[in-house]
C-alpha cells in the first residue's frame, strides 16, 4: 500500500497537539526529526541549550530537596495519575511512537501499556518501601536498614525504546523521592515531548509537585555528557550500545556516581530434539524479525540441533521470504522499517561479512515501499553459518538470524555463552532436564533465560537487565528500585549499657 507522507505530516502535529505539546516545540528547531515509516522530516524540535541544561539539572536538585520529604505513598500517587493519564492516551502516543520509530502499531500500544504497567507496579511500591530488621549480637540493641531519596536521577534511553525505558526508570525514581532529568535518543524527541506533557498534566492534577521534578534535555550527545559529568546527579540510568556504555561507565566511575547501564545483546535460543516446533516457530519469529530486529532482546543467534536442523530451517526459511514488510500501520504488516540509512548501511556490511565467511543468505534485501523511496524496509535475513565467527559475535541492530547447528547440549550452551554480550537467551525443549540445565549455574550466563518463548518481550515485573558488555543494569521489577535509593544501616541501643561490637573492650574513668 502507498504510503501519503502529506497525511502523515498533519496526523503527527494532531497527535501532539492532543497530547499538549505547544507546536512551537517541534516546528521551530535546529533537530530534524525524520518518520523511518516514510524517510520525510516530520519535526523540527529545538535543542536544549547548555545553560538551559544546567538550569534543568539545578531545578531537579532543588525539586529533590523538597520531594525527598513527600511521603512515599503520597509520591506514589503522582505516578498512579501519570499511569492514568498515559491509559487515556495510549492510542495517541502509542501512535506517535510506531510513526517516530517504525514499530508496529500493537507494538506502540504495548510500548505505552508498559509504561502504565510500570506506574501500577511503582505506586503499589510506593508503600514497600521496606528495609530489613536485623538481629543485634549486643543485648537491648536493634538493627535495622532505612532506605533515603538519592537525589537527581538522570537517564539516557536509546530509539527504539523512546519511552518506555523513561518509565521504567521514573516511575521507581520518584516513588523513592528522586527528581529525574532525562536525555532521550536525538532520533526520538518527539515522543518524549509528549511524555513531558503528560507528566505535566499528572503534576498539575495531584498538585503541590514541586517545578522541575521531571525534566527533558532535548539534543545530543553532549547533553548526555553533561547529565554524566554532573556532580549533582548521583546516579545515571545509560540505555543504549555497549560503545555508549564504555564511554559513559568510566566517567561516571571517576565521580563515584552510580550507573545503570543497559547496554547491546547478542541473544541466542536454542532448540533441541523434542523442542515443540510450532511454537518455536512462532517464538523465534517474533523475537526475530519483531520490531525489524531493533530490540535489545531481539533473537540474533539460533542454535539448532542437527536432528531437527533441516525441517526447521525449511520451515523458517518460508516464513521469513512470505513475511509482509511494510508501512507498520498497515494490518499485513509484521515488519517495519528501520530507523534509518545507517542502520541499513550496517546490517549490508554485515551480511557482506557473513558471506565472506561462507554464510547462506536467504532475504536480507532492500523493500523499496511505494511513496516511501526514502525510507530504508529490508526483508528480514536468515543466515546459516557453520561457525560462530567475528560478525555473529557483534551485535548488528537488524533483523539478521544467524542459524547454527549443535550435536550436544554442552556445546550449544558453549555456543550461547561464547559471545561478549549477556542479555537474553531461550531454550525450546520438552526435556526437563535440558531445561533446569539450561537455567543452572552451568547454563546460560545471560541476565534473563526463558524457555519455550523467545528472548523478547519481558514483562516489567521482573528485574530487566543482562551481564557482561550489556552493563550489569538491572531496571524495572523485582528490588530493582534499591538502586534508587541509598541504605543507611541503623544500629538502635535502647539498654542502660554500651556494649561494643565483637566483645571489645575500651574502659574509661569517670
Ligand atoms: P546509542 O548508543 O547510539 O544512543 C543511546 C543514547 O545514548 C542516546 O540518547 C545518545 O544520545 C546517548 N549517548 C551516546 N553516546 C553518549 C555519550 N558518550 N555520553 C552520553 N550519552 C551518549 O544507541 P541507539 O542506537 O539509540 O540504540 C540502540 C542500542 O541500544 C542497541 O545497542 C541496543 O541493544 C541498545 N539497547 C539496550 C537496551 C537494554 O535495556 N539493554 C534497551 C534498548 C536499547
Amino acid at each position: 500500500m502507498a504510503t501519503d507522507t502529506t497525511a502523515l505530516d498533519h496526523e503527527v502535529r494532531e497527535l501532539l497537539a492532543r497530547l499538549g505539546v505547544h507546536e512551537s516545540r517541534y516546528t521551530e528547531g535546529e533537530l530534524v526529526v525524520r518518520s523511518p515509516i516514510t524517510g520525510q522530516v516530520i519535526a523540527h524540535v529545538a535543542k536544549t541549550t547548555e545553560s538551559a541544561a544546567r538550569e534543568s539539572i539545578a531545578a531537579a536538585r532543588r525539586a529533590f530537596l523538597e520531594w525527598r520529604s513527600v511521603p512515599a505513598p503520597r509520591r506514589g500517587e503522582l505516578v498512579r495519575v501519570l499511569g492514568e493519564e498515559l491509559r487515556a492516551e495510549i492510542s495517541t502516543l502509542g501512535r506517535l511512537v510506531t510513526i517516530e520509530t517504525g514499530k508496529l502499531l500493537s507494538e506502540g500500544f504495548g510500548e505505552v501499556q508498559e509504561m502504565i504497567d510500570i506506574c501500577v507496579f511503582a505506586a503499589g511500591l510506593s508503600r514497600q518501601l521496606a528495609g530489613l530488621t536485623i538481629a543485634s549480637e549486643r543485648a537491648h540493641h536493634r538493627m535495622m536498614e532505612t532506605w533515603h531519596p538519592l537525589g537527581v536521577v538522570g537517564v539516557i534511553s536509546a530509539f527504539n525504546f523512546p519511552v518506555a525505558v523513561w518509565s521504567w526508570n521514573a516511575a521507581l525514581a520518584l516513588v523513592c523521592g528522586n527528581a529525574v532529568v532525562w536525555k532521550p535518543s536525538e532520533k526520538t524527541p518527539l515522543t518524549a515531548l509528549a511524555t513531558q506533557a503528560l507528566f505535566e498534566r499528572a503534576a498539575v492534577k495531584v498538585g503541590n509537585v514541586p517545578a522541575g521534578l521531571s525534566a527533558l534535555l532535548v539534543g545530543d550527545v553532549q547533553l548526555g555528557e553533561m547529565l554524566v559529568d554532573s556532580a549533582q546527579v548521583p546516579l545515571v540510568s545509560a540505555t543504549g550500545s555497549t560503545a555508549m556504555g564504555r564511554a559513559v561507565g568510566p566517567r561516571l566511575a571517576k565521580r563515584f556516581a552510580r550507573s545503570i547501564l543497559e547496554l547491546g545483546g547478542n541473544n541466542a535460543a536454542i532448540v533441541c530434539p523434542s523442542a515443540d516446533l510450532d511454537l518455536a516457530l512462532r517464538g523465534i519469529a517474533f523475537s526475530a524479525m519483531g520490531t525489524a530486529g531493533q530490540r535489545c532482546t531481539s533473537l540474533r543467534r539460533l542454535i539448532v540441533h542437527e536432528t531437527i536442523y533441516d525441517d526447521l530451517v525449511a520451515r523458517l526459511k518460508r516464513v521469513y521470504l512470505s513475511v509482509g514488510v511494510g508501512d507498520p500501520r498497515d494490518s499485513g504488516t509484521l515488519v517495519g522499517p528501520l530507523i534509518d540509512a545507517r542502520s541499513f548501511t550496517g546490517m549490508q556490511a554485515s551480511l557482506e561479512e557473513a558471506r565472506g565467511a561462507g554464510a547462506t543468505v536467504t532475504g536480507g534485501e532492500r523493500v523499496v515501499v511505494e511513496g516511501a523511496e526514502d525510507a530504508f524496509y529490508v526483508r528480514p535475513a536468515l543466515v546459516e553459518i557453520a561457525e560462530q565467527v567475528g560478525v555473529v559475535k557483534r551485535e548488528t541492530f537488524a533483523p539478521i538470524l544467524y542459524v547454527l547447528k549443535y550435536r550436544e547440549l554442552e556445546e550449544a550452551i558453549g555456543l550461547q555463552n561464547d559471545v561478549p554480550q549477556g542479555l537474553s537467551s531461550s531454550i525450546f525443549t520438552l526435556n526437563v532436564r535440558e531445561a533446569e540445565r539450561f537455567l543452572s549455574a552451568t547454563g546460560s550466563d545471560c541476565g534473563i533465560a526463558n524457555v519455550n518463548i523467545g528472548t523478547s518481550g519481558a514483562e516489567i515485573g521482573g528485574a530487566f537487565g543482562g551481564e557482561k558488555e550489556t552493563g550489569g543494569g538491572r531496571e524495572s521489577g523485582s528490588d530493582a528500585w534499591k538502586q534508587y535509593m541509598r541504605r543507611a544501616t541503623n544500629t538502635i541501643n535502647y539498654g542502660t549499657d554500651l556494649p561494643l561490637a565483637q566483645g571489645v573492650s575500651f574502659e574509661i574513668d569517670q
